[in-house]
């Protein structure tokens, strides 16, 4: 079931209320839903000591999102400047941040070292050379190639373009503790979006060797292992949720039989963002206009400038017309934005009950790379986004884009230069 009951619940009877006082279009999200969400999480996994989830930030990076995140003692994961800022801005310092960037700079390391620092996560033996002051604690992004075929959303192992390889991680942390480094993790990131429990438990059952295989060759104890993102939810209302108790038990158990065998047991991390936020907001914009060509469209006030992935991924987003939910779906049409680009659609020949001009459309599972893969291309602008909190309040958490900041960059002190002179 896309964006839960609960939060329909919460939020349907209001909505009219809060579209009136905002305006359309706003991406609201459900502070309880987050906090049930992270809850359940920590709960599935009490199991293996220590476990922590480092909350994507690229999934939903807004302080007041993130603030909830360090309240429910989760860390960051990060991989950009921007992020790491952000984190540090709500409270995030030292190991509660994991830098997982890929193609790093110079001046990324250089940042990523300051204020506390982070766990340094790297994506390429290269770049062992390339970090300025080397850290006490380190880790890699491990590529399994040809030994996991991916899911849909990552593609195949061996075409991504992240991680070292098979054949190359005992290298990498041998050469990582000539420099200097004495306290290890290891990071892997297969799936996206995945809703099968069991490829997860195959991740963890990975990593769980391949710390085995680089301790039997190097002597070195991991002190933890990142099985990453990719935890999927459900966008159709045919599709069944992870089996979060099926998946924590058959973790919990391999992590189990590793302490067995070796007396300890790595902590185990992971870095979900979708599964934390993805159900857990949703777009709600007006219909403004409707068209019978040799289709119906209804034209929205919100475009793909608010929500890509219809557009980039032919991802299905299920749409409630508010207060029609439990009228038949006697209408096919495309929901559309006003972009000058076919695909700025949010719906193609999607029933739905009979939409009036003025009608609100909440589109589910806005909460997870949604505002933040906005863009501004043909002058739209980035909408609003808002927080339902637990106390029914609803709280402004970031304003909409105005065409202020649209033209803010071409606001500049003039910069001519004459290179032949
Ligand atoms: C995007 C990303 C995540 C989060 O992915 P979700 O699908 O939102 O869980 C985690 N780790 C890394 C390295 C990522 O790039």
């Amino acid at each position: 079931m896309p964006m839960s009951q609960s939060f329909q619940d919460r939020l349907f009877p209001i909505v009219e209320k809060i579209a009136e006082h905002y305006g359309t279009p706003f991406h609201i999200y459900d502070e309880t839903g987050i906090r049930e969400t992270g809850a359940n999480l920590k709960k599935a996994f009490a199991g293996i000591d220590g476990f922590r989830e480092y909350f994507a930030v690229k999934a939903l990076p807004n302080k007041r999102i993130l603030q909830i995140m360090q309240e429910m003692g989760f860390g960051f994961d990060c991989s950009s400047i921007p992020e790491l800022i952000m984190s540090r801005q709500v409270g995030g310092r030292g190991e509660d941040i994991m830098f997982t960037s890929n193609n790093t700079s110079r001046e990324e390391f250089l940042f990523a070292e300051q204020d506390g620092g982070c766990i340094l996560n790297l994506d390429d033996i290269t770049l062992i050379d390339k970090v300025p002051n080397f850290p006490e604690l380190v880790c890699f992004r491990y590529n399994p190639g040809p030994k996991r075929t991916g899911n849909v959303i990552i593609g195949n192992p061996v075409e991504a373009k992240y991680g070292v390889t098979h054949d190359q991680v005992v290298d990498a942390y041998r050469r990582a503790r000539a420099r200097g480094a004495s306290r290890f993790g290891l990071h892997t990131m297969v799936a996206s979006n995945e809703l099968d429990y069991t490829y997860m438990v195959e991740t963890a059952r990975m990593v769980l060797e391949i710390a085995e295989m680089v301790e039997s060759e190097l002597g070195i104890r991991f002190e933890f292992v990142n099985i990453g993102g990719g935890f999927g939810i459900p966008y159709k209302p045919e599709q069944s949720p992870l089996d979060l108790g099926a998946m924590s038990g058959e973790i919990t158990a391999l992590f189990d039989s590793f302490r067995e065998r070796h007396g300890y047991a790595p902590r185990m991390v992971m870095e979900s963002g979708r599964y934390i936020t993805g159900p857990h907001g949703c777009l709600v914009t007006t219909a403004i206009n409707h068209k019978d060509i040799y289709r119906k469209y209804i034209g929205v006030d919100a475009c793909m400038s608010s929500l890509m992935r219809p557009a980039l991924y032919d991802a299905y987003h299920h749409i409630s017309v508010v207060g029609k939910e439990h009228l038949p779906k006697s209408e096919v049409c495309d929901v559309v934005g006003s972009l000058c680009e076919n695909n700025d659609k949010f719906a193609v020949q999607r029933e739905l009950p009979p939409i009036q001009e003025g009608d609100l459309l909440a589109i589910h599972d806005s909460g997870a790379h949604g505002h933040a893969m906005g863009f501004q291309y043909n002058g739209r602008l980035r909408p609003k986004e808002l927080l339902l909190s637990t106390d029914g309040t609803v709280e402004l958490i970031r304003r909409a884009e105005t065409v202020e900041d649209y033209f803010a960059t071409q606001d500049y002190r003039q910069d001519v230069f004459i290179p032949a002179g």
